[in-house]
Parts: C-alpha cells; sequence; structure tokens
C-alpha cells in the first residue's frame, strides 16, 4: 500500500494503475476508521482492481469548530486497517493545495435536496462536503466511488452532483453498518462516555418501531411516538426527526407513505449522532 501526500505523487501513482489499464474505485473518509468504513474497501476491492482512500478532515464541512477540533485521530490504526482491507493508495493531501488560496468552493443548484435535516441544521456543511469531493473526483478520476448510507442526504447530494456535471463516475451506495446492538457506527461514537453509549442504541430502536408500525400511523405519530421513546434517555436530546421521500428528500405530507425514509439527529449530551431508516 502507497500512502501519498501531494498531488504529484497522487497523479503519478494513478497513472501507473491507468497504465495497466485497472478500474479504480475510491472511498473518501475522514479517518478515525471503523468497520463501517472498511465494509465500503471492502466492496471497493471486491469490485475494482484498484482501491484509492482518502482520509481527510474537511475544515469546510464542520459548521461548528468545537466538533472539528474534537474530531478524532487514529492515523496509524487507520492506515494498518486499510492495508488489512487491500487498499492500494492512500490518499493524505496537504490542505494547501486542496484549498490554495483563493479557491472558491463549490456552487450549483441543489434542488432543495439539503433543504431540510443536515442541510438545515449544519449550514454550510453540504457546501463544503460537496466541494471536497468533487475536488476529490477531479483528482482521482475514480470509475466508481463508494458512500454509505448512513449519511444517506451526504449520499443524494453526491448522486446529484455527479449528475449535473454528467461525471463518468458510478456512485456506489453501502448500508449502514450496526454495532450488535443496532447503534449505527461513527467516529464520533469514540466520543460516547459508557453512560452515553448505552443509550445511544435506543435510536436504531425507534427507528425498528416506527417502520413497523408507520402504515398503520402515518407521518405524525410515528415522528411522535419515535420522539416518546427517544426522550425516555435523559442523555439524548433530539434535534430533528423528518419523514421524506427517499429520492427527493423531501418532507412527505400525510397520506403519502411510498418511499419513506425516517431521518433523525440526536444529541447524546455533546455528542451529535445521526441515523436513518428506510420505511417503505
Ligand atoms: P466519514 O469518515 O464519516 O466522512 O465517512 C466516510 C464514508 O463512510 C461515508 O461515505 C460514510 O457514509 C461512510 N460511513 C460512515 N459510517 C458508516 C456506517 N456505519 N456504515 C456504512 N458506511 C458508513
Amino acid at each position: 500500500m502507497k500512502i501519498v501526500n501531494t498531488i504529484k505523487d497522487l497523479r503519478e501513482e494513478l497513472a501507473i494503475f491507468r497504465r495497466q489499464g485497472a478500474n479504480i474505485g475510491f472511498v473518501p473518509t475522514m479517518g478515525a476508521l471503523h468497520k463501517g468504513h472498511i465494509t465500503l474497501l471492502t466492496k471497493a476491492v471486491s469490485e475494482c482492481e484498484v482501491v484509492v482512500c482518502s482520509i481527510f478532515v474537511n475544515p469546510l464541512q464542520f459548521n461548528n469548530p468545537d466538533d472539528l477540533k474534537k474530531y478524532p485521530h487514529t492515523p496509524e490504526e487507520d492506515l494498518a486497517m486499510l492495508q488489512q482491507a487491500g487498499c492500494q493508495l492512500v490518499y493524505l493531501p496537504l490542505i494547501t493545495e486542496i484549498y490554495p488560496p483563493g479557491f472558491q468552493a463549490l456552487c450549483i443548484p441543489l434542488n432543495n435536496i439539503d433543504k431540510y435535516m443536515e442541510g438545515a441544521y449544519r449550514p454550510g456543511h453540504f457546501e463544503g462536503m460537496l466541494t471536497v469531493v468533487k475536488r476529490f473526483f477531479d483528482l482521482v478520476m475514480p470509475d466508481k466511488a463508494y458512500f454509505g448510507m448512513k449519511d444517506f442526504q451526504q449520499l443524494a447530494l453526491v448522486r446529484h452532483m455527479v449528475n449535473y456535471f454528467q461525471l463518468p463516475i458510478i456512485i456506489v451506495p453501502c448500508e449502514t453498518v450496526r454495532e450488535s446492538d443496532g447503534l449505527a457506527l461513527s467516529s464520533r461514537n469514540r466520543r460516547l462516555n459508557p453512560d452515553q453509549r448505552k443509550q445511544a442504541p435506543a435510536i436504531y430502536a425507534a427507528l425498528l418501531h416506527a417502520k413497523k408500525h408507520f402504515r398503520q400511523w402515518g407521518i405524525e405519530n410515528t415522528k411522535t411516538e419515535v420522539a416518546k421513546i427517544i426522550m425516555q434517555y435523559p442523555a439524548l436530546r433530539i434535534e430533528y426527526i423528518e419523514i421524506c421521500h427517499i429520492e427527493t428528500l423531501q418532507p412527505l405530507p400525510e397520506g403519502d407513505t411510498e418511499k419513506a425514509g425516517i431521518f433523525v439527529a440526536v444529541y447524546a449530551d455533546e455528542v451529535r449522532l445521526i441515523d436513518n431508516l428506510i420505511l417503505t
């Protein structure tokens, strides 16, 4: 496994793979890797001859400076996990090359896909995310790129961006990987203390409950019931609960239960957790 930091070295390594005619899979991450990331990697390894992974904690997508400061870093463990998973090339970019002086954030119409949920509660987050993903796509020019469904709205926006620019990249969605008690794996889970960790699985339990009763309860009652479950846990504080169309990501009106997904953001004290589940 090769590790590169500069655009020049990245291009040189990629050129070798391209000369061999290899198809290239790409997994962008912010590090502090866990089994969720590795599932993306493993899928990429199974589908592509060469897999490139980037690790870059993108300051542009953090709307909360404290969240950025506390974002976990585990570089040695990350590299060992990538090597083990069969990654051939790791790109650890220099921030000065990703954002040279005078760079401009990506600005494209987002068709309101960013209007609710994460887009509403984390202003600037998706512009920052899309800016860096577009930059990586231009540099790596992968055939396929892998994204987790845990960040469902992110995945929808990346697909939209690829479609908008007509990029020749296949976006591969990957199922959310969970702990045995249902908690969605997240780099931020490392920040949970034992008590918060014990309460956090209630989020997924509430989503499963919603899925079971959604058709009978309808939209508003389902949201109320999910809130009731989560609010039983003193460490948990709901930021939003939305039921949206899984393609447009617009909130569904009462009575419309097709292609519905439930999306939540919940704070376990100061640690922000998101999760979602397709309902129908
Ligand atoms: P991050 O490092 O948090 O930016 O995540 C990098 C990629 O891993 C994104 O496409 C995420 O959606 C994906 N990912 C993060 N957590 C999970 C998970 N629990 N299951 C599946 N994919 C995940």
